[in-house]
């Protein structure tokens, strides 16, 4: 079954092939199995419009991966283009700043009730800035952050373990040093022994970073154990970083702060609030950001900085294609009270539901969870191969597996979805390689 899908991805193979030698991309080995081995390369694209991609062989997909969650509204929008494009006849230079960056951090402040913003080019970027900031405005070393979270590639913050007796995080990525995770407690995520830690261990701990509902486990939604961390954090000198890269401008136009009624000290966005362009943003309480710049003063007067600042710099960071993406996206989110959000989760709940409902109606052992618009299959054991049948029926999933829906995604393309997961779980099921069962799966 799986040479089908060989033949319809040639153009992508014999690409991969071709620039293997040269292109180092981690992404083309990803899952890397002997067995599978002619079925391990991404899709390459070069056009996406709406809903789907489309690859080098001209085939249409529907796509669930939408630019890693960073395509709000679909590929290829109407009004985002339309913004990027004009700001290219002015400049896309970097150098002087663009006046819309100064805008946008205004308009951002406004809509989430951050007091100050300041921008880079990733999350990666963002997170890292902010950890940066919690410990130079608290004079402590520590941080912690959970297990289960995903929160980029920044070196302190790379491992899946920690050390049992102590809780610091442990070094298994090759290159990734013990040295550079020496200040860092890899904690269980919603364990009351974790706040317990934290309590115990405030006076060397400068932030305590959380992913508040974790992309890779959306229905844990701890909403008590965040207030709990918020109550914490706040008596104990500890900054509250919500990294809200994925969560952010998506289940609401406050992120997960207005959805749990948490203030965090300082918040991370990226992704949807880029409209597709590379961007990191580090937001939150004056006390924090004045770290950046040494925080408010006036001209005409004797005011001067006086918060003792860090360093932060980037050579794009407030690209002008980036801040007029951004801009035109808080613009249309913010239209009838976040209108299109709102309708966005809907769809995506309603979608879910019944997915969940036609995998248990056939004892499928595959189940959805969502939260707002992303949502993930969860499958027992390996059944990986859904995702291999799913792209041969037409359906895109990049590697990490975090799925997306988007306005783009009419009711009829939802059907036609739907249509074809249940195509490729009775597929799977005829070659035997999944059995129908009774038993609950998540
Ligand atoms: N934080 C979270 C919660 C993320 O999901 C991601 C990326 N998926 C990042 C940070 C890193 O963002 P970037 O890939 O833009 O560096």
């Amino acid at each position: 079954m799986l040479e089908k899908l060989t033949a319809k991805n040639q153009r992508t193979k014999r690409h991969t092939q071709e620039y293997r030698k040269h292109f180092a991309l981690n992404r083309n080995a990803a899952g890397f199995s002997k067995e599978m081995k002619e079925h391990i390369y991404t899709l390459v694209c070069d056009r996406a419009e709406g809903p789907y991609v489309y690859d080098l062989d001209g085939n249409a997909y529907i796509d669930l991966t939408l630019g890693f969650g960073s395509i709000l509204f679909g590929h290829n929008y109407p009004p985002v283009r339309k913004a990027i494009e004009e700001q290219l006849t002015k400049s896309w230079s970097v150098g002087p700043i663009s006046p819309l960056a100064g805008i946008l951090a205004r308009e951002i402040a406004n809509v989430t009730g951050v007091e100050r913003v300041a921008f880079f080019n990733s999350g990666t970027e963002a997170v890292m800035v902010a950890l940066r900031l919690a410990k130079a405005v608290t004079r402590k070393n520590y941080i912690v952050f959970f297990k289960g979270a995903y929160h980029g590639t920044f070196d302190p913050l790379l491992t899946l373990k920690n050390d049992h007796a102590s809780q610091l995080a442990k070094a298994i990525i090759p290159g990734v040093t013990q040295s550079t995770l020496n200040e860092s407690y890899l904690l269980d995520y919603g364990s009351p022994e974790s706040l317990e830690f934290i309590q115990k261990h405030q006076d060397e701990i400068a932030a305590v970073l959380v992913e508040p509902v974790q992309s890779r486990n959306p229905s844990f939604q701890p909403h008590e154990y965040l207030q709990e961390l918020r109550q914490i954090t706040a008596a104990n000198n500890i900054a509250l970083i919500f990294d809200e890269v994925i969560t952010g401008f998506r289940i609401g136009i406050g992120g997960c702060q207005q959805h749990f009624g948490v203030t965090a000290d300082i918040i991370t966005y990226g992704k949807v609030i880029g409209g597709g362009l590379p961007i990191g943003i580090v937001a939150g309480k004056a006390k924090f950001l004045d770290a950046t710049d040494g925080g408010f003063w006036q001209y005409g007067d004797d005011s001067v900085p006086t918060v003792k600042a860090t360093f932060v710099a980037g050579t794009f960071c407030h690209h002008p294609l980036a801040m007029a993406a951004a801009l035109k996206t808080v613009d249309i989110i913010k239209q009838n009270d976040g209108k299109v959000l709102k309708e966005l989760n809907a769809t995506t709940a309603a979608f879910c539901a019944r997915l969940n409902a036609f995998f248990s109606a056939n004892n499928y052992p595959v189940s959805v969870q969502h939260f707002a618009s992303l949502f993930r299959f969860t499958t027992p054991g390996k059944l990986s191969l859904l995702y291999y049948l799913l792209l041969n029926n037409g359906v895109y999933i990049w590697e990490g597996r975090n799925c997306f829906l988007s306005p783009a995604h009419t009711p009829e393309v939802i059907s036609a979805l739907e249509e074809k997961i249940a195509i490729s779980c009775r597929q799977l099921e005829e070659q035997g390689l999944m059995k129908r069962t009774t038993l609950q799966t998540n």
